[in-house]
């Protein structure tokens, strides 16, 4: 028996745009070669006429990820083929933050370097310029031994889950204490930005502290004029990261 199976397998939220799945691979790809993935992490995407479903590679280094790799699962995180090759252990991430945020389509788990030391340092990670100005909500720290005592620090069940979208709340990003982080988007091509100046971000803030004086952040303000600034030039970076992903 396949060892993804725990229950009946749930019926498919049907096909799927072929260039949508390759939107899908183009992000995987992508995240891995800006460093925001490295063997390990993984980026989905809702199912686009089925909002109980998503779409994720089976378990696979995300560089290495091909349409016929995507696999479809339900909320729950059970692949809706009974015989769907081996899944992500962290799965659930994805099926609980699609189940906590009716707006979301596009989530992104990383363990991105620069990011890490956020999450286990009292520094809040915030936005230091305006690629970046998608903080400006503030970024919450999921701190696993609040929902589960001592653990391997994986979302490895469908509490730790939904554990992890209540410390998101509406926001766009979270860190995972001693961890990495999760970045959610409306679409792929934003969970993508997100991701990789998230990553950024938390690279130039370390070197801005590291420069000894006061620093000046985002103000909130700031930060919701440029975010709808940058809403509109999505598709320029995209296109760049796709095609040096693809080769096309
Ligand atoms: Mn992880």
């Amino acid at each position: 028996m396949n060892a993804n199976v725990k229950k009946g397998a749930a019926a498919s939220g049907g096909p799927v745009d072929p260039a949508l799945i390759d939107d899908l691979v183009a992000a995987s790809r992508i995240l891995a070669i800006q460093g925001v993935l490295d063997a390990y992490g993984h980026v989905s995407m809702r199912h686009p006429a089925n909002p109980g479903r998503y779409l994720m590679s089976r378990s696979l280094a995300p560089e290495l990820v091909t349409a016929s790799d995507i696999l479809e699962y339900d909320l729950d995180s059970n692949p809706v083929d009974p015989h769907a090759p081996l899944a992500f252990l962290e799965r659930f991430i994805h099926g609980e933050i699609y189940k906590a945020r009716p707006e979301v389509n596009a989530v992104v788990h990383s363990h991105s370097p620069s990011v890490v030391p956020f999450g286990v340092s009292s520094v809040p990670l915030r936005p230091i310029y305006h690629m970046s100005s998608f903080l400006h909500p503030g970024v919450p720290v999921f701190e696993i031994r609040e929902a589960a005592g001592m653990t391997d620090l994986l979302v490895r069940n469908p509490e730790l889950g939904a554990a992890l979208a209540r410390s998101l709340g509406e926001r766009p990003v979270a860190l995972m204490r001693g961890h990495g982080n999760v970045v959610v988007a409306k679409s792929v091509p934003l969970a993508v930005f997100r991701a990789i100046y998230t990553e950024v971000n938390a690279r130039l803030q370390t070197q801005a502290i590291g420069l000894g004086g006061s620093v000046t952040y985002l103000a909130p303000e700031e930060g919701r004029k440029s975010e709808a600034t940058n809403a509109g030039t999505i598709a320029r970076p995209w296109e760049l990261w796709k095609r040096r992903a693809l080769g096309t």
